[in-house]
């Protein structure tokens, strides 16, 4: 039988039921009145209501119509079967039967974490989660997933991924209930600008569903499978206070998915009510996997920065920023600045003693933008003994940084350069230390260490003077909010260096509410005194500009 010819047959099931009826007596997902828990209706309004049956064929082939879209697996000969068969339809519960099933729902299967697909059609369309078993179904009217998941197995209650309302199904009415609140909430944590405010100000500790005790935005990450390297720079990121705060405050929900995806796992990971002290980011990455074609993924581990790279530039155009024009979204607000840079090109080496004579040749400046620097180490000694215990060569931060001072000059296939910042710096700096280099035959990593103060940076030494933005002379503090570490692990102990490692990445956060360092590595989370941050192989620095001290440049 075709499509929308169907006998209106199921709604009228809603004859049999002693409870009310809505005005339609529609059964699928379509905007319906809310049914409170309290009962409302008559049953003159009921009798009118069906009598109308063109209504109720409208409301049958709608039905049918949505489900179609909605994937479901429709048999084209399903009129053949009774349908009166099937359980009863209500709108409403049974007086006094309101909060029936709701001790069913088991919180602690409860992960919304995951990918929203429908754990039978894979459509990621009106996805429910059952709130028994934690999987998830599409569609809710009969003969949708959700609809069999509940005949066959016995449980009752639903949400809505996308609406967040609760149903009973087969019988299918909503149910509405203070104490699915905090189920609601853990779905899609909302904060107020007066929480997002406090963040940073008031001391926070809660406790999960199994009574371990966590501090909001310091909670592990799971590694599903080798995304330790995405895990990282989320964090990193939902550190980034102005960057935080509106993704937290702002209305994504028009953007494209990766600025909303981005928008909830940060929610997630400063949520006070959470079920479980860590989160997932499964949603965001399969999303990453799929705009970058699988260059970044979950099964594979990747470089963080070049990750970062790519996910700061399509955060910024799924904000709608634009390709040309800078500052046009919170990204390039929080991170991009301008930098200088003379080139030179070298016509007849010098000897080896000679310093540029930059006033001989053809200079040619350039004004290039960044989101982040990208600071070189000095080579590391070769051939170093294992046996020895030889030393990790150290360098101060300040000697790496002097690549951006404008004197010293770098040489680079036939040009040398010179670089230097300019004003205003950035509300926030990343560096990105670069230990790893490639060439045609291997991977080599130099594991120098970069010591650093966590606080009091000062930046101005890298700064071109310009009085008319900030006062020469004067300061440009940055404190240290989020470092990225590398450690290399063997995986076989009797492997030489370099050889069958395991990249290893940890993030420390700076909890300003209690002036620590929590150290996060996937699942792990612990309080790190200060001193430890310095001694690992930093990768990926993001450092904060203090108030007052950043002319003018100041983020949202
Ligand atoms: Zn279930």
């Amino acid at each position: 039988m075709a499509k929308g010819k169907r006998k209106a047959v199921e709604p009228l099931e809603v004859v049999a039921v002693n409870s009310p009826a809505p005005k339609h007596a529609r059964l699928d997902d379509g905007e319906e009145p809310v049914i409170r828990t309290q009962t409302n209706g008559t049953n003159g309004h009921l009798l009118k209501e069906l009598d109308d049956e063109a209504d109720v064929l409208t409301t049958a082939e709608e039905q049918h119509a949505e489900l179609n879209e909605a994937g479901a697996n429709i048999e084209d000969d399903e009129d053949d079967e009774p349908i009166q068969s099937g359980p009863i339809r209500q709108d409403a519960p049974n007086e006094g039967y309101t909060d029936l099933y709701l001790d069913t729902i088991s919180r602690t299967v409860l992960d919304f974490d995951f990918e929203k697909l429908c754990s039978v059609t894979l459509s990621n369309i009106n996805v429910y989660a059952c709130l028994v078993c934690g999987k998830y179904y599409q569609g809710r009217g009969p003969k949708s997933q959700a609809y069999f998941h509940a005949l066959e197995e016995d449980h009752h209650v639903y949400i809505n991924m996308e609406t967040k309302k609760v149903y009973v199904l087969p019988e299918g009415y909503e149910v509405e209930s203070k104490s699915l609140e905090d189920i609601k909430y853990v779905v899609n944590p909302g904060f107020s600008k007066h929480e997002v405010a406090k963040l940073d100000k008031e001391q926070k500790v809660s406790w999960d569903l199994a009574g371990r005790k966590y501090v909001p935005g310091y909670v592990g990450m799971n590694d599903i499978k080798a995304n330790d390297y995405f895990n990282v720079v989320i964090h990193a990121l939902a550190h980034v206070a102005p960057l935080r705060n509106y993704f937290m405050l702002e209305d994504v929900a028009s953007r494209p998915q990766l600025a909303q995806r981005f928008s909830t796992l940060t929610r997630k990971i400063w949520n006070p009510r959470a079920f479980k002290a860590h989160v997932s980011p499964h949603e965001l990455i399969q999303e990453v996997a799929l705009r970058s074609n699988k260059r970044f993924q979950l099964t594979e581990q990747s470089d963080p920065v070049e990750f970062l790279s790519w996910f700061l530039n399509n955060l910024h155009l799924a904000l709608g920023g634009s390709k040309t024009k800078p500052g046009t979204s919170i990204v390039q607000k929080v991170f991009q600045g301008a930098l200088k840079i003379e080139s030179q090109l070298i016509t007849a080496r010098a000897d080896a003693g000679d310093r540029l004579r930059f006033e001989d040749a053809d200079v040619k400046t350039d004004i290039m933008r960044y989101l982040f620097l990208t600071l070189d180490l000095p080579p590391a000694p070769l051939f170093q003994d294992e046996r020895d215990q030889n030393i990790i060569p150290q360098v101060p931060l300040s000697t790496v940084l002097s690549k951006y001072d404008g004197r010293k000059a770098q040489e680079h296939l036939n040009y040398r350069r010179r670089y230097r910042l300019l004003h205003p710096l950035p509300p926030y700096l990343l560096f990105h230390v670069k230990r790893f280099s490639k060439n045609k035959f291997i991977s080599e990593r130099n594991p120098t260490i970069v010591t650093f103060p966590t606080r009091s940076l000062d930046m101005s030494p890298y700064v071109e003077p310009n009085p008319a933005l900030h006062p020469t002379a004067e300061p440009l503090i940055y404190d240290l909010v989020a470092n990225i570490t590398h450690e290399a692990v063997r995986t076989r102990d009797d492997s030489v260096e370099g050889e069958a490692e395991k990249k290893v990445w940890r993030v420390h956060l700076r909890d300003k509410t209690r002036e620590e360092w929590w150290e996060v590595q996937d699942l792990f989370v612990e309080r790190v005194r200060g001193e430890t941050v310095f001694a690992r192989e930093s990768y990926l620095q993001v450092w904060e500009q203090r108030r007052g001290t950043g002319g003018k440049a100041k983020a949202k």
